[in-house]
């Protein structure tokens, strides 16, 4: 269906990144070759400028939102950064706390790291060990001076699925802003923000078959829901992210928008059901633990830790199934992840996750292919770790 995927190689790493739609691909160059700066007045700006306005109204009829909301960026990294640090600096006479959690993205751990340095107090909620925030504790972390709280909606490791309305009536109560990481739930569960008191949202266009490298921030037309920028320069997108707008990238971004939320049921009930027989099957395996919560999750990802065997050795003997330890982002760190760490799991079980995810071109036979490696290759690592039990005594 996409790409040039070698013929036996099965992708099951779509938390990743996504391949690019075809039509996002053709969507693409066709922006590309309508060159002209789309701030420029001339001919040429106004038709490079046509593709960003019907990108934007492509993106906002997907959330839900006017186009006139969203900021462009260069994906959820910046979006996370731009909001978390932008909204906090803003707020700083306000009051210097800020709230998130200990499972967040390392582009909202690292921009709330930041804000320590500057002077301001992150409480970091320990989610439950099904890896949800409950309303509960978000609750009694708020206080008078809190200016923002940071939650993500789909974790990106495990799936999970945070109860985001309630979590923003929570916030609603107080006068702080709620800024949510949508990376990973645009495109798979539905995602409204102006329903609900949601003030900031990131999305990105690679976690839902768009280019890597273009993002976007939702912004609330709140009265106080500002910021302040981290880029300085030309007057592009009113101060807020100035820079020439990647008129190709934006493009591919506005189809791919429009396209995931065409197919969002279809793809939810159809990847739904596959992660359930894939999820079924793996953890049929004895000392096989399912990590996240069994129902409040995206069921497309499925995360397990295996007693027995080490992490990176169940990703080489999966081969050629394209899988991952932990997120992509933290991959070439060998330390257990800190995701499943938080949750509870000792160093051994976090070293020892595998994470699925499923897609598009996700099939039954990926599917049952991918199980029946995975029975194969626990089975095996454990036989060789007690052979060489035996032998080093
Ligand atoms: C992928 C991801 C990001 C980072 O997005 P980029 O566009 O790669 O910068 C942030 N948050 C979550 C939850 C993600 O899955």
């Amino acid at each position: 269906m996409f790409g040039l995927a070698p013929v036996d190689a099965i992708y099951m790493d779509y938390a990743a990144t996504t391949p690019v739609a075809p039509e996002v691909m053709a969507t693409m160059q066709a922006a590309l070759a309508d060159f002209g700066n789309p701030s420029s007045s001339h001919a040429w700006g106004a038709q490079a400028d046509a593709h960003v306005e019907a990108a934007a109204a492509a993106l906002g009829a997907a959330l839900g939102v006017a186009s006139d909301t969203l900021v462009w960026t260069s994906g959820a990294t910046e979006s996370d950064n731009l909001a978390i640090m932008g909204a906090a600096r803003y707020r700083a006479a306000r009051g210097k706390h800020v709230i998130t959690s200990r499972t967040e993205h390392k582009a909202v751990i690292d921009a709330c790291k930041q804000l320590e340095r500057e002077g301001f107090e992150v409480t970091w909620l320990t989610p439950e060990a099904d890896g949800r925030v409950t309303p509960g504790a978000l609750a009694a972390a708020l206080r008078d001076d809190t200016v923002l709280v940071s939650l993500m909606w789909v974790n990106n490791e495990i799936g999970t699925i945070n109860d985001i309305p309630a979590l923003a009536a929570v916030v609603a109560e107080h006068d702080a802003l709620f800024h949510v990481d949508a990376a990973q739930a645009f495109g798979k569960v539905p995602v409204a923000p102006a329903e609900l008191a949601i003030d900031l949202m990131s999305v990105t266009a690679h976690k839902c078959y768009g280019p890597k490298g273009i993002g976007a921030l939702y912004v609330a037309p709140r009265h106080g829901v500002q910021f302040e920028p981290l880029l300085f320069g030309g007057g592009q997108q009113g101060g807020r992210r100035p820079g020439t707008l990647p008129v190709h990238q934006i493009a591919g971004f506005g189809r791919a928008a429009a396209l995931v939320s065409e197919q969002l049921e279809a793809d939810r009930v159809r990847l739904d059901a596959l992660g359930r027989d894939l999820a079924a099957r793996v953890l049929a395996v004895p000392g096989v633990v399912l990590n996240g919560s069994a129902t409040e999750r995206l069921q497309s990802i499925v995360n397990v830790s295996i007693e027995g065997v080490a992490g990176e050795a169940l990703v080489a003997a999966m081969q050629p199934i394209a899988l991952a330890t932990g997120s992509a982002c933290n991959s070439r760190d060998v330390a257990p992840s800190f995701v499943l760490r938080a949750l509870g799991r000792d160093d051994v079980l976090a070293g020892a996750s595998l994470r699925f995810s499923l897609g598009r071109s996700s099939t039954p036979e990926d599917v049952d292919t991918a199980a029946t490696r995975f029975e194969a290759a626990v089975t095996r690592l454990r036989d060789m770790a007690g052979d060489l039990a035996r032998v080093l005594p």
